[in-house]
């Protein structure tokens, strides 16, 4: 496999591909590993992951510039997650045994009952590359402290961060028959769906994750999706300060070029405001350091994709001839990589693509709004549900709206943001299952009921 650099659209890396009698053998490694792995106890499986994201953390720069050579991800932003990230590892650190330990529910009387929780077995990870480390942690290091085997196929556009996954996993302590990370593209994704895996875990879009559904249906074997969304943000008159919200807006839009699954991807402003809030957030927007990732400076890099391009110029064009003004940006930069202008668009409204399919990209739209109910209308049309915000003084209005919305995830003044504390889950195209918290551990196992008479 070529791995080009989508800063400068060349080629900088090459890696052997794995083929489908490889495949097949390492799923029969993997299960005489996991036999072995799931004896050991939770603490001796978390040590490794505690080493594991040890080694992380002091080898950063380099990963982080192996993060950014491949995707794109400005510098900056390649350190910021990769340091974030280990929150997964400290929250594993505090909860693990607590949450894998059997649970005694009745000890008096003659029977006894209790639950005991055990690995699914060997699960399949399907990965993205957008936040490699957030999403990769999310399941492979979940998966590996509940006592599965992993074979994890990262996405083509972060291979090699998904081989860095690898080498520090074994350095870490985790044997080699319990972790394999295996390079191909979507067609070894589509393999990996013909054997018998115990589980399939997977990241990206909603026409891939409904295709994984489809084959993987029969099998009768957990299934997650953690799919795509369409994110609103609605912005009310009474915030305190529209500039600071203007500001927290465009951060939770263009961060990582917009390319985050929970990235704000449409905006609707109360009318009272509304003026106020475009010119803000366009002045914050053309304030945006645009660039070599490589530069700490740099906010916004090249996209990971250069096929994405043509799905903004086509979301561009599509809501100018449905009447929507174009405030900042809206073209492809004349360059060697993969650069978009970052783009307002206003006066938007459901008839464009913009407001109704998933963009991922430095693209936002806004649409005018009268009152919190048509908000809240336009807000939950829409196929996705994955998180929804609204920024407001008002505590009580923001409960009013964040509760209809039918989303796995609300934000009352801040957006874009994932916390290893409560699960990740979406709803609709946005996908099926949790991932952190205790019910991202408990995806990973499955109870066995004890019923027991002395
Ligand atoms: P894709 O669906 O294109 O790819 C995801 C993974 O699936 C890749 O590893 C890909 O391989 C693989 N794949 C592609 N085709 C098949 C197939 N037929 N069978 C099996 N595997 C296949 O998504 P992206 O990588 O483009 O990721 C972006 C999407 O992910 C966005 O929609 C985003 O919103 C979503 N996402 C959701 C998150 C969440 O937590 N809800 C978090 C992060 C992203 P390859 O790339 O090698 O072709």
């Amino acid at each position: 496999m070529k791995i080009k650099n989508p800063a400068t659209n060349k080629v900088f890396a090459e890696l052997e591909e794995c083929n489908l009698q490889e495949l097949d053998n390492q799923l029969v490694v993997l299960r005489k590993g996991q036999k072995k792995w799931s004896q050991l106890t939770v603490e001796n499986r978390l040590d490794c992951i505690l080493k594991f994201g040890d080694l992380i953390q002091q080898n950063k720069e380099e990963l982080a510039a192996i993060m950014t050579s491949e995707t794109g991800k400005p510098l900056q932003q390649s350190l910021n997650e990769i340091t974030g990230a280990q929150n997964r590892v400290d929250h594993l650190k505090a909860n693990a045994e607590k949450w894998l330990a059997d649970e005694i529910l009745v000890d008096f009387g003659p029977t006894h009952e209790k639950i005991v929780y055990e690995p699914l077995g060997v699960i399949a990870n399907i990965s993205a590359w957008n936040f490699p480390y957030n999403v990769g942690y999310n399941v492979f290091l979940y998966a590996l402290v509940a006592g599965n085997a992993v074979l994890y196929k990262p996405s083509e556009y972060a291979s090699l961060t998904g081989k860095q996954f690898e080498k520090y996993l074994y350095q870490a302590g985790i044997p080699k028959d319990v972790f394999i990370c295996v390079i191909g593209d979507g067609t070894l994704g589509q393999q990996l769906l013909e054997l018998d895996f115990d589980g399939y875990f997977f990241t990206g879009s909603y026409a891939t994750g409904q295709k994984i559904a489809k084959t993987v249906a029969p099998k009768l074997v957990p299934l997650q999706l953690e799919l795509g969304g369409k994110d609103p943000l609605f912005v009310t008159e009474d915030v305190p300060d529209v500039q600071l919200a203007a500001v927290n807006a465009a951060e939770g839009a263009f961060y990582n070029n917009g390319q985050s699954c929970c990235a704000v991807e449409r905006i609707y402003v109360s009318e009272i405001i509304y003026e106020a809030f475009v010119d803000a957030l366009v002045k914050e927007v053309n304030s945006y350091v645009q660039g070599d990732p490589t530069n700490l400076k740099t906010f916004l890099g090249p996209l990971t994709r250069e096929s994405q391009l043509a799905v903004l110029e086509n979301q561009v064009s599509d809501a100018l001839e449905k009447g929507a003004v174009l405030k900042t940006g809206g073209k492809v930069v004349d360059c060697d990589g993969y650069y978009f202008q970052p783009t307002v668009l206003v006066d938007c409204n459901h008839d464009m693509k913009v407001m109704k399919e998933e963009s991922f990209g430095p693209i936002i739209g806004i649409q005018k709004v009268k009152s919190d109910a048509e908000a809240i209308a336009l807000m939950q049309d829409t196929e996705y549900g994955l998180t929804a915000a609204i920024f407001t003084a008002n505590e009580n209005r923001a409960m009013q709206v964040l509760q209809q919305m039918n989303t796995g995830t609300v934000y009352w003044n801040c957006c874009d943001r994932v916390s290893p504390n409560i699960p990740w889950s979406g709803r609709n195209n946005s996908g099926l299952g949790s991932t952190l918290s205790s019910q991202g551990i408990r995806a990973f196992v499955q109870p066995k009921s004890y019923h027991l008479r002395a």
